[in-house]
């Protein structure tokens, strides 16, 4: 069963029914990607809320708040097919029909996790990932989860969530999911449509250039430093980098796991992709 809800105070009445719950939020416009999260959440929970609201707080004012992709209809479509294969299932999806649901006028609180949220991604968009946390943690206090399950590929958004539930010891678990690609290897994003048939295929050079940055951090570390040097000759990287996978610190001479972050300019569309690597 799946129900939509577009109010708070629905929302409020709703959730005093249900026990234990997994959480996924989303900004919509489906794909692939979304769904392996609702599909993981199902799996382990009877009853899973699923947002979808594009959080205005996380955009920057060139950013592409207004044309953001908004497909609740079809959403909802992909979320009642995807809970059908879960006998019992309930899905409440909550898809505010007002950013003042979520935030109340006057509303004055931010959540930022320092250090983290100002690093790389975040020294590009200047307050996206305090938006991130607040709009989770507003999210959060409303659904009162057990599980909340965020996408790897949104790796540097994941950690700040984590860091952000360990310092406000919040009693949620926060479980990362890995990305969901597709065939040819582009991470699936809903700003994937932005892009031309022409600078789709030109976009797989993000993936092929991550799967050669980590055969080459499994054989030598400074061949590989030289490697993303070159790379970063194409100035449409914003960035190419390899950080440790726990503390996301970019020493990572004694690191077991490294992420290896990367953003790519697409035309005007910026494409975020990483890999996790273990050595
Ligand atoms: P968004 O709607 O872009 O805010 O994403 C909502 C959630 O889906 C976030 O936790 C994302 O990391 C996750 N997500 C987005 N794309 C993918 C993908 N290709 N694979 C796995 N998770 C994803």
């Amino acid at each position: 069963m799946v129900k939509l809800i577009t109010s708070t105070t629905e929302l409020r009445t709703e959730r005093q029914s249900d026990s234990k719950i997994g959480f996924v939020p989303t900004m919509g416009n489906l794909h692939q990607g979304h769904i392996s999260l609702l599909e993981r959440a199902l799996s382990e929970y009877q009853t899973v809320y699923f947002s979808i609201f594009v959080n205005p707080k996380q955009f920057g004012p060139n950013e592409d708040f207004n044309r953001y992709p908004r497909t609740l209809e079809n959403d909802v479509k992909l979320i009642e097919e995807t809970a059908g294969r879960f006998p019992n299932s309930k899905v409440v999806v909550y898809s505010p029909k007002d950013p003042k649901e979520v935030f109340p006028e006057n509303d004055n609180q931010t959540i930022s996790v320092h250090g983290l949220s100002t690093d790389l991604e975040g020294k590009i968009r200047p307050g996206h990932f305090d938006g991130v946390a607040t709009v989770v943690y507003r999210l959060f206090e409303l659904i009162k989860p057990d599980t909340a399950y965020f996408g790897l590929k949104d790796y540097q958004q994941y950690l700040v969530i984590r860091q952000m539930v360990k310092d406000l010891a919040l009693p949620i678990k926060i479980q990362g999911m890995p990305i969901i690609r597709e065939l040819a290897g582009l991470a699936m994003s809903s700003r994937n449509q932005y892009l031309s048939p022409e600078q789709k295929q030109a976009s797989l050079l993000i993936s092929r250039t991550l799967k050669e940055v980590e055969k080459k951090i499994k054989s030598n570390l400074a061949e590989t430093k030289t490697y993303i040097n070159e790379t970063l000759k194409d100035p449409n990287w914003d960035y190419l980098e390899m950080r440790d996978a726990e503390t996301f610190s970019p020493d990572i001479s004694q690191s077991k796991n490294i992420t290896v972050v990367a953003v790519y300019r697409m035309g005007t569309t910026r494409l975020l992709d990483n890999i996790q690597v273990s050595r």
